[in-house]
């Protein structure tokens, strides 16, 4: 096991205190990866209610970087459902859509799959605390996963650009809080120097072996389609760690013979915050950070870290990168949310660009499609209060305004006169 720059290709021992390469490449956890891995083995794990099994991320060991057992810091995590969204996939007009919903995991989004393994490497290093920058989601899972390693830890966050209840879970899991005044880009910026100049062990998906933990969204979808490949596996882009992180899934699964061809993959940013959709355009010649600006706030990110290996990813999977507008989310979160499964507006954007990709024929309408929903409708309840109540509630045909009554039958009989 090494980390491995995506750029030069030089090699540093896995337990390196670094982020980057000399040459300020991002780095790899290069696995010495079986070409003999058991479906089977997976499968038996399901069979058990003990630790580290039970996880969602740690029953597919084989494919994660090694650690010792009292090393492993897990709640679990992972273990989340795969819906048949039929409802959303009538709407959409096509035959088979699931969605994968990551804000099932424990702090409600996806981030504590990656959360898991990189506490797990905090500790093996001996880190004395840990950090991050965020905008909400990897603070919460930070926080919790400090407290359940026993580490200490310090979060950077913009000042009012995160959702009240993601810096309520925040305060609550008793991690230190600093807001910047500044945006997430500002915040990540000092993060990264806090973690150089300070020794504080940094918990940003630019560490690689948080994307290792994400890795297992994809082992877990494809365990619950008992193997079989979707044609599309389609999410949504801020900081890029994810669609890195199933980039380097799929890679790795065809290296040991697991997968014989790869499902194509589309990232959908928010128009507000979409340079890596600017950079596909331009077939990858150019990338320009943006000043980023969305509803969404999980995806209001315009210098992603992890650029270069998205960009590896889209490659590999001859995929594609669409932007929707504020709009196009808040839409899509409300069928999404009224077909009963719910997700915080970054986690629509994944319907939202489906939508777009289906409409403009790149996705065929017999093609299956499984979309990851990254984070809880609870997380931002601030956005279903406005798109359902707000000012601009009546020119929008999915809000749902809550009527006040007196306590008669008949007042309750001409609320209810169309249904009944
Ligand atoms: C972190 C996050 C994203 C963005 O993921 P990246 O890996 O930064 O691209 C999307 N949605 C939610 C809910 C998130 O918490």
């Amino acid at each position: 096991m090494n980390l491995t720059c995506v750029d030069c290709s030089r090699e540093y021992d896995a337990d390196a205190d670094r982020t980057r390469c000399d040459c300020g490449g991002l780095l790899d956890v290069t696995l010495p990866l079986s070409d003999e891995i058991d479906r089977g083995t997976f499968d038996q794990r399901l069979g058990t209610w003990a630790k580290p099994d039970v996880s969602g991320v740690w029953r597919y060991r084989e494919l994660l970087p090694t650690f010792a057992d009292q090393h492993i810091a897990t709640k679990p995590e992972g273990n989340t459902n795969l819906y048949d969204a039929r409802t959303l996939a009538q709407w959409l007009g096509i035959d088979q859509l699931w969605l994968k919903h990551e804000g099932e995991n424990p702090t409600g989004s996806f981030k504590d799959r990656g959360m898991t393994v990189a506490t797990s490497h905090a500790l093996k290093v001996r880190a004395r605390m840990v950090a991050c920058a965020s905008t909400g989601n990897t603070s919460a899972s930070v926080a919790a996963y400090a407290a359940e390693a026993g580490l200490p830890a310090v979060v950077f966050v913009p000042d009012g650009k995160i959702s009240p209840a993601k810096l309520g879970q925040t305060v609550a899991y008793g991690a230190r809080i600093v807001q910047i005044r500044g945006d997430f880009d500002a915040a990540m910026t000092l993060v990264q120097q806090a973690s150089a100049e300070l020794g504080i062990y940094l918990l940003n998906s630019i560490n690689p072996y948080r994307l290792e933990g994400q890795k297992t969204i994809l082992f877990e979808l494809l365990h619950q389609l008992e193997w079989r490949l979707p044609d599309w596996i389609i999410l949504p882009g801020g900081n890029l760690g994810n669609s890195s992180a199933l980039g380097k899934a799929l890679a790795e699964l065809q290296q040991t013979g697991v997968l014989s061809h790869l499902p194509r993959m589309a990232v959908i940013q928010a128009e507000g915050a979409s340079p890596f959709y600017e950079a596909f355009r331009s077939d990858f010649r150019s990338f320009e950070p943006m000043e980023a600006n969305t509803i969404a706030s999980a995806i209001q990110i315009g210098n992603p870290v992890s650029y270069s290996k998205a960009r590896r990813a889209i490659e590999l999977t001859d995929g594609v990168v669409e932007s929707v507008t504020d709009d196009e989310i808040l839409d899509a979160k409300a069928r999404i949310d009224q077909s009963g499964i719910g997700c915080e507006p970054a986690s629509a954007a994944t319907v939202a660009g489906l939508q777009k990709l289906v409409h403009s024929g790149v996705i065929g309408r017999g093609d299956s499609v499984a979309g990851i929903l990254t984070g809880h409708l609870m997380k931002d309840s601030d956005a279903v209060m406005t798109y359902h109540l707000g000012d601009a509630a009546a020119d929008r045909p999915l809000a749902n305004r809550p009527v006040v009554i007196d306590p008669t039958m008949d007042a309750l009989r001409e609320v209810l006169r169309d249904e009944l």
